[in-house]
């Protein structure tokens, strides 16, 4: 089997097999661009050698040194040789990129015969042993997995004996001291010496990038991104270029277009004189990258021109790693850039403008999660705030809480429910279950493409970087900021769309939709086949989602139209009457108020449905809690004042007592409700029925839906029908404005969908309310599981994830899709939506286009979600 290959024999198709960086650097020399030659070891061949137990097979060894050698040929060098050494750096490459997950070594091949040869050959002693003890310390640290800070402190020490501050400052000979510290540390920690045979080194690399696929960080990045742990990484080995010698030389990065903002302009940084990781680290401040124009304006001219090129090609922002060496430009990475939600759309819309790619493609570079962080909070500008300083804007949204300065001390904080900022010098990828339990995230060294800005965008988690005047003391659990104590636990704000760094808390405002992705949500409007509509329950609500593009209202409950001082008490009169007729004495005080709320919010959904679903939860929701009366009951009868509150709060108590229930969820609730009391549906039925009346003449065009919940058998929905009917009937004369109230039930019994071909017959459509029909589904009470046992059971794997989140597509999906089945048979025109949380979730939106719903409902601020979902079902 062919296991491993060269650059010039790849290409970008070749993804799965040499993984992403392998697949573009052989696309990259494939169209011509200037890349240091090189071969990739191929994901198979990582795969195989877990198999065998970690051994590198005869086979697979003789093919990384024939490709070897085509590289000595090539490059006119040889492997080993002191007075011409070859150089390579070995570099891993997963399939789907993992930013910071897996480690590089550079300089391979040096030894002390090597380094010699590379000092004569380039008249730069300095260069070549500022390489081998580069070489020496990434090879210990991530093939031996030797700490870095033994290095660093032999480096600090070293610095203080020959009396520099900066790396730079070391002459050749210093640094030869080091090699030889260094060489000691390697010595002492493995008991052997430093490996000397440049093919050993070679071997060993390879096989450590093999094993760093399963270390502790690329599985838990794994786990958080959903990626398989089977798919292995590939191995490249490429010809050294080099940054570090002199001057004349440098390394980079650069986006072909902001990737904070969108904006068509390169963005990124550069370090004049360095190597490798130098800028990502965040260990020295970087350059911008157009000051590079001023040091070396042919490269920069030349960088431009391929800059523009790679994304032409790959008809997306690029994410390019390159290098300078004396003045010659060459490539060493690209791929898509990741970029916050703002820049994705903004890159998107602007890509179908430039006629580079089509509205179905710019549909599927959004993911409608981002659409969700565009409506990120911001800082409200009307307000006073105490800037303490700022630095880079990183990642956009603001938020706030208290400052800690460990990823432990974030995630444990999260867990008991408090708002962290994670504080940091810089964050690595130990820090990822920190980042992901905080708010925001601040640091006070890196730049825009350190590690704590690339993770923070692609998780739209708010950024500051660099603040350079944050000094963060971890030993005693503070920062300080332009003299001024901030302690473990202070209140802070920051602000990553401008870099504002706040003492205290801030208001916050909701940003809304900008242009450009209301053009993209348009697009998507005329793709999608699934109607959105949202769960709105006030007019506020219904505003809200009309202004994110909702198309009626699929689930507006009516429970606290029956809540607010003044209607309480009517409620509980209703509730504690003796009589029917003193219990409808009691409905009829209601009608006005919910004939206004119908009436506003028919209003705003003028032209779109709005389906009003009648009372649903238990009554003893809307009476004192019992304890708290007997405890005023006691307070009442010790004064002996008022004998009629007295009696009043007795009367009350027995109702609560009567109506308590030991499992209220699965109690008396529902269309059990309305089938008992006649009167309360019938009320309702009656403001609605008044409210539309009432628009009609105004000359709007309402379409009121009246939903039932929880019916389980047909009979229960034949008799609420008639008497919803009969209200209809006694209030509205015209035939026509009959029609225009649809009713309908809501599905979330389990029998209700085993029944639906009966239930059909008596409804114009269909709601499945999959937040009830998960828990009588599962058998889970939401409550009680979230609380108790749910997380236990997603960390187990015992279930995939929280399906009161996402659709357990299985098992209540399942039951969805026998209910539409059956109910198509007998009733073709029934309408079919659906209303649960669900209804905003991506992945279950693309499950409900697939079965036949024609519509999801969900909340307001997830409607912009659903209709980029939508239009990607379609896709
Ligand atoms: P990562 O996946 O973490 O980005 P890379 O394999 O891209 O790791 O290596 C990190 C950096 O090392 C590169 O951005 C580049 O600066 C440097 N590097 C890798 N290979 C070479 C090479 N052959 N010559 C010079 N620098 C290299
Ligand atoms: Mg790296
Ligand atoms: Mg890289």
């Amino acid at each position: 089997d062919k296991l491993v290959y060269k650059f010039s024999e790849g290409s970008r198709d070749m993804k799965p097999f040499l993984g992403g960086k392998g697949a573009n650097l052989a696309e990259m020399t494939k169209i011509g661009l200037p890349v240091p030659p090189g071969f990739t070891v191929s994901t198979d061949a990582c795969n195989e050698y877990f198999k065998n137990n970690g051994i590198l097979t005869e086979q697979l060894r003789e093919q990384i040194f024939t490709a070897l050698s085509e590289i000595e040929n090539a490059t006119n060098k040889k492997f080993g040789d002191p007075s011409n050494p070859l150089l390579v750096s070995v570099r891993s490459g997963a399939v789907i990129s993992m930013p910071g997950m897996m480690d590089t070594v550079l300089n391979l091949g040096l030894n002390d015969e090597t380094v010699q040869g590379l000092a004569r050959q380039t008249s730069n002693d300095r260069f070549a042993y500022d390489s081998y003890r580069r070489f020496i310390q990434m090879f210990s640290d991530v093939v031996m997995g030797i700490g870095n800070y033994m290095f660093e402190n032999e480096m600090s020490r070293l610095k203080e004996e020959y009396q520099v501050t900066e790396d730079t400052q070391l002459n050749s000979q210093a640094l030869q001291d080091l090699i030889t510290r260094y060489k000691q540390v390697y010595n002492r920690e493995t008991g052997e010496e430093f490996p000397q045979d440049p093919k050993d080194q070679l071997i060993m690399a390879v096989k450590a990038v093999f094993n760093s696929w399963n270390n502790q960080r690329a599985k838990v990045y794994r786990e958080i991104h959903n990626i398989s742990h089977e798919l292995g990484t590939a191995v490249n080995v490429q010809t050294m270029v080099f940054g570090n010698m002199g001057n004349d030389s440098g390394t980079g990065v650069a986006f072909t277009r902001n990737p904070s903002t969108g904006e068509k302009n390169i963005y990124g940084e550069f370090l004049l004189n360095a190597q490798g990781e130098d800028v990502v680290a965040g260990i020295r401040t970087p350059k911008a990258i157009k000051d590079l124009e001023d040091e070396f304006p042919e490269v920069y001219n030349q960088f431009l021109e391929v800059s523009q090129l790679l994304e032409n090609h790959y008809c997306d922002m690029q994410d390019i790693e390159f290098t300078v060496e004396n003045k010659k430009l060459y490539l060493l990475q690209t791929r898509n850039g990741k970029r916050t939600a703002a820049a994705a759309v903004k890159i998107a819309v602007d890509m179908v403008e430039e006629g580079v790619i089509s509205k179905e493609t710019a549909l599927q570079r959004v993911e409608p999660e981002q659409i969700a962080h565009l409506l990120h909070p911001q800082i409200d500008p009307d307000q006073d705030f105490e800037m303490l300083t700022s630095g880079l804007p990183a990642s956009p949204g603001a938020a706030t809480g208290n400052v800690v300065f460990d990823a432990n001390e974030a995630e444990e904080l999260k867990n008991i429910g408090k708002n962290v900022i994670l504080a940091r010098p810089e964050t690595t990828p130990d820090d990822i279950h920190g980042i992901v339990a905080a708010e925001g995230i601040l640091t006070s060294r890196g730049g825009m493409t350190s590690h704590a800005a690339v993770v923070a965008r692609g998780m739209g988690i708010p950024a500051v970087c660099g603040c350079d005047e944050i000094s963060i003391d971890l030993e005693n659990e503070r920062m300080i900021i332009n003299g001024q104590n901030i302690n473990k636990g202070e209140l802070i704000s920051i602000d990553g769309g401008s870099g504002k760094v706040i003492s205290g808390a801030v208001k916050l405002t909701d940003p809304g939709l900008n242009e450009e992705s209301q053009k993209l949500l348009d697009w998507a409007e005329n793709i999608k086949q699934l109607g959105v509509r949202a769960n709105a329950d006030t007019p506020s609500d219904a505003a809200k989602a009309r202004e994110f593009g909702a198309k009626g209202i699929g689930l507006c409950r009516t429970e606290h139209m029956f809540m607010g001082s003044e209607r309480l008490p009517k409620v509980q009169e209703m509730i504690i009457s003796e009589s029917e007729s003193q219990r409808k004495e009691a409905l009829d005080k209601l009608v006005p108020y919910q004939e206004q709320d119908f009436y506003e919010i028919l209003k705003i959904m003028d032209g779109y449905p709005t389906t009003v679903r009648l009372l649903d939860p238990p009554l003893h929701e809307f009476l004192p809690d019992r304890e708290k009366l007997e405890q005023e009951l006691n307070n009442l009868s010790k004064d002996e004042i008022d004998e009629e509150a007295l009696e009043e709060k007795k009367q009350l108590l027995d109702k609560v007592k009567a109506l308590e229930e030991s499992n209220p969820m699965l109690g008396f609730r529902g269309c059990r409700l309305g089938l008992i009391y006649p009167e309360i549906y019938n009320m309702q039925v009656e403001a609605l029925v008044k409210a539309t009346k009432k628009l009609l003449a105004e000359g709007y065009s309402p379409q009121p839906e009246i939903m039932v919940p929880l019916v389980g058998h047909e009979t229960e929905m034949e008799l609420l029908k008639d008497s919803i009917h009969e209200i209809i009937d006694l209030h509205v004369e015209a035939p026509e404005e009959k029609e225009i109230f649809h009713v309908g039930t809501m599905i979330e019994l389990p029998r209700a969908c085993m029944t639906a071909d009966e239930i059909a017959n008596h409804v114009q459509f269909f709601s499945f309310g999959t937040n009830d029909l998960t828990q009588t589904t599962l058998g889970y009470s939401r409550d009680d599981a979230e609380g108790k046992f749910l997380a236990h059971y997603m960390q187990n794997d015992i279930i995939p994830e929280n399906p009161f989140m996402i659709l357990d597509q299985a098992g209540v999906g399942e039951l969805v899709k026998i209910a539409v089945e059956k109910s198509k048979q007998v009733n073709p025109d029934l309408t079919r939506g659906i209303c649960g949380e669900h209804g905003g979730d991506p992945d279950s939106i693309k499950f409900f286009h697939k079965i036949g719903l024609h519509y999801v409902s969900c909340s307001p601020f997830r409607v912009p979600v659903a209709r980029l979902a939508a239009a990607q079902s379609v896709l």
